[in-house]
């Protein structure tokens, strides 16, 4: 069996959750086992991952997971993963996973590959792919533990429907008061954007616009297209933006289907966190600047007068798409 840890925000899945399982049928598929998804928290909506490809899904529908409880998760996904005689645990690579995929990896004595990049090559032994040293490098990590514990990159594996009937399995799981250890008293969450870990389409803003004021042009190429904003880390050191939207080695790391970098030098810290976008569009001014050589598409010229124009086409061209 392959147990898929299938990760609830506010009660609704992540798009993550359905690559992990997508990734699950098709690696159930080579090694001809089942896939099973485990839902911590409470949701109605547990059912929805059968249409993922899930052939039994198990939900522990306790209040208390409904925010992440790390020692909490690893107890509860080490439970499953024993009584279903799981022997590959997959997770999306993702801040939830960083803190719960090693507990339940060193529980299980199983071998972990953290950001997998690709299937499993099962032909000799069990090989997984992940890319090493800030995306420049690939590493191929032979897996020969009974269990295995893999967390895919996010947007590494695309989201695919195969239709599996089945029933959702409740289950209660005994927790000790300490499983518990933090209270969180409020939660503030930015609605009606697309998390940056998440997002297939990201505009980016460096020091090249100056200062806060200006992002105003930026946030117009990013409304004008759905894109999520991010910037490079002396924006977010400076307090022109916050510290979420930094990307890169000390920031969060995207692969996103188009990244747009305004102004951004390119440093190999900044690249470390988003060179394995799909697409890279680079606007500079300077054309000795080190990203060109990272760009998929590069144009060469001041921002001020690049964004409102590029905002302006591509506003033209939603709109021709609507009419
Ligand atoms: C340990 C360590 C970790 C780091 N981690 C990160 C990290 O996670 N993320 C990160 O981003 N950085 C990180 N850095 C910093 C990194 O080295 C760079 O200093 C930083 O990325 C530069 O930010 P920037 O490109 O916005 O600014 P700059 O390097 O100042 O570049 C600004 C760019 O804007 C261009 N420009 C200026 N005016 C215009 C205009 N009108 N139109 C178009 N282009 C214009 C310039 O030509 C230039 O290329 C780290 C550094 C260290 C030492």
């Amino acid at each position: 069996m392959i147990l898929v840890f299938a990760e609830l925000n506010n009660g609704s899945f992540k798009k993550a959750s359905f690559e992990a399982i997508a990734y699950a049928s098709q690696l159930a598929a080579k090694i001809n086992t089942q896939v099973c998804a485990l839902v911590l928290g409470e949701t109605s909506d547990a059912a929805s991952l059968s249409a993922y490809g899930a052939h039994k899904i198990i939900q522990v529908a306790d209040a208390r997971l409904n925010n992440v409880e790390t020692k909490a998760y690893a107890k509860a996904i080490v439970h499953v993963a024993s009584q279903e005689n799981a022997n590959v645990i997959v997770f999306s690579n993702n801040i939830t996973a960083k803190a719960v995929a090693p507990r339940v990896a060193a529980k299980l004595k199983a071998g972990l590959v953290a950001g997998a990049i690709s299937l499993p090559d099962v032909s000799n032994g069990f090989v997984v792919k992940k890319s090493v040293f800030a995306g420049k490098a690939f590493a191929f990590v032979q897996v020969s533990s009974n269990v295995k514990v893999i967390s895919i990159t996010p947007n590494s594996f695309p989201v695919q429907k195969a239709e599996v009937p089945t029933n959702v399995v409740p289950q209660t799981i005994e927790f000790a008061a300490n499983d518990f250890a933090v209270k969180v008293d409020s939660v503030n969450k930015v609605s009606g954007i697309v998390p940056l870990s998440e997002a297939e389409l990201v505009v980016s803003g460096g020091r090249g616009l100056k200062g806060p004021e200006n992002w105003g042009i930026l946030e117009d190429l990013g409304s004008s297209i759905g894109a999520t904003l991010a910037c490079s880390r002396p924006v977010a050191d400076s307090h022109w933006r916050p510290h979420h939207e930094h990307v890169g080695q000390t920031g969060g790391t995207i692969r996103p289907n188009l990244y747009i970098a305004v102004g951004i030098s390119g440093a190999i810290q900044h690249l470390a966190g988003v060179n394995s976008s799909k697409t890279i569009v680079v606007i500079n001014k300077d054309p000795e600047a080190p990203f060109f050589k990272a760009a998929d598409y590069g144009v060469l010229g001041d921002a001020f007068e690049i964004l409102p124009k590029l905002t302006e086409s591509f506003k033209k061209f939603k709109a021709a798409q609507n009419a």
